[in-house]
């Protein structure tokens, strides 16, 4: 029995809030390139501190986004450090209370004490409307490409269809994700990409097996990778999932490649999944030597990825935006190298206090038969898997504090 989306719910509304050739007349305090949660969100924290931002990306608003859209308790503590706890209520976000995992047809069911799910379709939008409300610039539509410095100021090429300009700024914050080009230019910022990368592969399905109940994360597991799924805010289906890519190589494979994963663990597919137009990333785990230089700011996807299994990517990217709003004020109006050594420090305790959290699930899944006898004894004694479902949704000690406002 199929269900279909009945739920209308508040948009966010977005345009451009200046032109090209305006973005170029002025110097900037900050120009962020990327607003997905980590650019909007530092935007929102610099501006709202009174800071001149440019918030620049090169898709139209609002953009879908692979992703399995959950936001846990790190992303919820760190909208509430930023003033906007209240932002996922306000546009109809579904509690979630259960994390629904399976392997070699055995389920566990852990109790979530935290989160929701929001489509990033509402969720990023919502953000950036947060930011213009602050007094943030925003320029959609518009590829940003920071030149190497040869000023005080740095420099960044601004192209929107035919039309080009260059934004200069005091510093500048990569906040582009996986697939971004802003520091295309800085071959020695390269990110190292791992052999063992799995692609992130997602659609959202309007008609949907009344199965996939609100409020639970359905998680299901295989040697190949996994997927995840969702009921959003609006009734609608997010089948997200993460694949090794010889695996959904071919046309229609990506379809055909969630399909058996779900049904292998004996989950109910949508009936328009194997016509469905999933949408790829590039290979997700990485990270970059370094991120952060004189005036340079890198954070989120782009400044590297683990694994999305823990569903994390959000808050994380959430956490750190949180964490160098005060630093990246504190720089202006002339970040130092002293300045971007602190970001890079930052970044590495915040990256090594959690990776091994992810590290280990993601090891787990890749072995089936460890997977398997995981899950089958969390299904006896779900208590045992506690202190990993709290690891996930801890804040950074710095955003436990009370909220901003
Ligand atoms: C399959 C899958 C499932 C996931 N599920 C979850 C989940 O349930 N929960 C969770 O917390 N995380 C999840 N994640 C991770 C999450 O999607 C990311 O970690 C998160 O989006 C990172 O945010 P970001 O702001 O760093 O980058 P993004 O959200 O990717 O935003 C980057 C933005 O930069 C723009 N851009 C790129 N290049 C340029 C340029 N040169 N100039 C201007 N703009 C540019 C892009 O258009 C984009 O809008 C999942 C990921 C995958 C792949």
């Amino acid at each position: 029995m199929e269900t279909a989306v009945t739920r209308e719910l508040p948009q966010p509304e977005l345009r451009a809030t200046l032109s090209i050739e305006a973005a170029s007349s002025r110097i900037w305090d900050v120009v962020v390139a990327g607003a997905g949660p980590a650019g909007a969100l530092v935007a929102h924290g610099l501006a709202w501190r009174g800071v001149s931002v440019l918030l620049v990306d090169r898709a139209a608003y609002p953009r879908a986004k692979v992703c399995g859209s959950c936001l846990n308790g790190g992303a919820m503590a760190a909208m509430r450090a930023a003033g906007l706890g209240d932002l996922p209520r306000q546009f109809g976000a579904t509690p979630l209370h259960e994390l629904r995992l399976r392997a070699g047809g055995r389920e566990a069911s852990l109790k979530l004490p935290a989160g929701v799910s929001l489509s990033r379709r509402t969720l990023d939008a919502a953000l950036i409307e947060a930011a213009v409300r602050v007094g943030v610039e925003f320029l959609p539509e518009t590829e940003a490409i920071l030149s190497p410095q040869k000023t005080d100021l740095r420099s960044v090429r601004l192209r929107q269809a035919s039309r080009r300009s260059i934004a200069r700024a005091r510093a500048v914050v990569a906040a582009d994700g996986l697939s971004g080009s802003f520091l295309r230019e800085f071959a020695d910022m390269r990110p190292v990409v791992s052999q063992y990368a799995p692609i992130g592969v997602g659609a959202v399905f309007d008609n949907s097996p009344e199965f996939y109940q609100p409020g639970a994360v359905f998680l299901s597991c295989a040697r190949e990778g996994y997927v995840g799924a969702v009921r959003m805010e609006d009734g609608r289906l997010d089948v997200a999932a993460a694949i090794h890519p010889h695996e959904v190589r071919g046309r229609g494979r990506m379809a055909a490649s969630v399909a058996a994963i779900l049904s292998g663990n004996g989950l109910p597919c949508p009936d328009e999944l194997p016509g469905a137009a999933f949408r790829g990333t590039p290979p997700l785990t990485r990270r970059r030597g370094y991120v952060a230089a004189e005036g340079l700011f890198v954070l989120g996807d782009v400044a590297g990825y683990i694994e999305p299994m823990t569903g994390e990517g959000i808050s994380w990217a959430m956490q750190q935006a949180v964490m160098l709003v005060p630093l990246l004020y504190e720089s202006l109006p002339r970040p130092s190298f002293e300045h971007a050594y602190l970001w890079q420090c930052k970044y590495e305790r915040f990256v090594h206090d959690r990776r091994s959290v992810c590290l280990a699930a993601a090891w787990i899944r890749r072995n089936p038969r460890l997977a398997v006898a995981v899950v089958a004894l969390l299904g006896r004694l779900p208590i045992l898997a506690a202190p990993w479902v709290r690891a996930v949704n801890r804040p950074v000690a710095e955003l436990q504090s009370e909220p901003r406002r």
